[in-house]
């Protein structure tokens, strides 16, 4: 087998690494680059392989550096089925929708504000390619092989978001295990990842590689933050994607709430896929921890605002209270809009939940930089910018090492994709202490655009 990495590897959006066996080309995962604008670029050049001679791709989840490129991907000429699991094809169906919708409007504000460069501004894929390419999701379950001509794919169960999975490939020569995005032993709303099995080459994620998430779940900052808000009559803003990382939030502020009645506000979540979402914890009920009762109970906390003309009506409502809208970087959707509406005013607050990519708006205003562009506005963020730690869905440092350690056999090599160069490289020299080091050199960083040979 031979590996390819054109996306994903080096930085933390657009994975697409294309596995070449005897039989025939794997995709594993083919998501959109988002960030630093020399990323976003490469999302309109056309693919450096031909998207006709891949036989299938392989999904380890729905977040958009996983899937968003896979309606270009079929304008492209992609005829072949795209594999998943259950929860992960329906988290994919609604992120993709939403996806093609965003830039849909994204297009159409700009060609009628005028604030693009490009006459006219267009979408990177639309709705029907959207649906072209649901037409291709195929199902896999669980630890159930499946096979790919002379390959046999199993999918298993990654704790990262509903329907995450680890990919393991096996064309009876050598076996590799494509880890997707790995979740956390104790997460509020997910099981534990499952470890990898022995295998020949074990490609991994390392987005915390060199970082160490503070210990229990940050119900005192979260409650830190809630009294400020309360005081000052002020609005909390959360970037935060419907899915995922809203829920952690909302089962948290749950369980605060119980505890501490006096911090109660307002909830909302703003997002049109608000309602599909929480039935995706419904219908996917051994997939996480969350019992009928607990979803009744954490979803009857939070005021749904699907509809758009609703969503600007919280833009001129007066705190407090709390408003998650997605996205989670600041990259697109109606978070951009409340930001412009109650960024600049300082008795608010702007909450980072998750990991924020370089080049986002998200990592900017990490970073100390106030200042950002919003659909052709520069605004100044008057509004205090906190990070929620520990509301991850990534396994940090430790937890990754854990992770590797918990294999039934230690993997014969290492290759780290998914992280920025400290991370990639904190995390390498881990691995080499807990798995040692000889030659040939078995913890390594994938480089971008090199074929790597997986023998066994
Ligand atoms: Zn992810």
């Amino acid at each position: 087998m031979r590996l390819t990495s054109f996306g994903g590897a080096a930085g933390v959006t657009g994975s697409k690494h294309l596995l070449e066996t005897e039989g025939g080309r794997l995709l594993i995962d083919c998501g959109m680059f988002q960030g630093e604008k020399s990323g976003r670029l490469r999302n309109w050049e056309p693919p450096p392989f031909d998207p006709r001679q891949v036989q299938a791709v392989l999904l380890t989840h729905g977040h958009l550096d996983h899937c968003g490129y896979l309606p270009r991907l079929v304008r492209e000429g992609f005829r072949g089925p795209i594999y998943t699991t259950r929860a992960g094809r329906e988290v994919a169906r609604v992120i993709l929708l939403d996806s093609a919708r965003v830039q849909e409007n994204d297009a159409d504000q700009a060609n009628r504000e005028g604030w693009s460069k490009h006459r006219p501004a267009l979408p990177l894929y639309d709705t029907a390619d959207v649906e072209r390419t649901l037409h291709r999701f195929r199902s896999a379950e669980y630890g159930r092989p499946l096979r790919l001509g002379d390959a046999e794919v199993s999918f298993h169960y990654a704790g990262h978001i509903l329907g995450a999975a680890g990919v393991l490939i096996d064309d009876g020569n050598a076996r590799v295990w494509f880890s997707g995005d790995i979740g956390r032993p104790c997460d509020p709303v997910m099981f534990p990842p499952r470890p990898p099995e022995a295998v020949d080459a074990l490609v991994m994620e390392s987005t915390y590689g060199d970082r160490t998430h503070p210990p229990g779940v940050p119900e005192d900052q979260l409650a830190e933050v809630l009294s400020g808000i309360l005081a000052r009559q002020g609005v909390l803003l959360v970037p935060a994607f419907a899915l995922g990382r809203a829920q952690t939030l909302l089962v948290l502020l749950d369980r605060l709430l119980h505890r501490r009645p006096e911090l109660e506000l307002p909830v909302y979540l703003s997002s049109p896929m608000a309602a599909a979402v929480s039935e995706l914890y419904r219908n996917f009920p051994d997939e996480h921890r969350l019992s009928a009762e607990d979803l009744d109970r954490v979803f009857s906390r939070v005021r749904i605002v699907e509809h758009a003309q609703r969503a600007r009506r919280l833009d001129r409502k007066d705190g407090p209270f709390v408003l998650i809208a997605g996205s989670g970087m600041l990259t697109g959707g109606r978070i951009l809009g409340h930001l412009l509406a109650h960024g600049e005013d300082p008795d608010n607050v702007v909450l980072l939940t998750g990991y924020q990519a370089p080049g986002t708006r998200g990592r900017t205003l990490l970073d100390g930089g106030r200042e950002l562009k919003i659909q052709g506005r520069r605004i100044e963020v008057g509004a205090r910018v906190e990070e929620l730690q520990g509301l991850s869905a990534h396994a940090d440092c430790d937890e990754l090492r854990q992770w590797v350690q918990a294999a039934s056999e230690p993997p014969r090599r290492v290759w780290l994709v998914h992280g920025e160069a400290p991370a990639r490289a904190a995390l390498a020299a881990g691995l080499r202490d807990d798995l040692g080091d000889e030659e040939p050199l078995r913890v390594r960083e994938l480089p971008e655009g090199e074929t790597l040979d997986i023998s066994p």
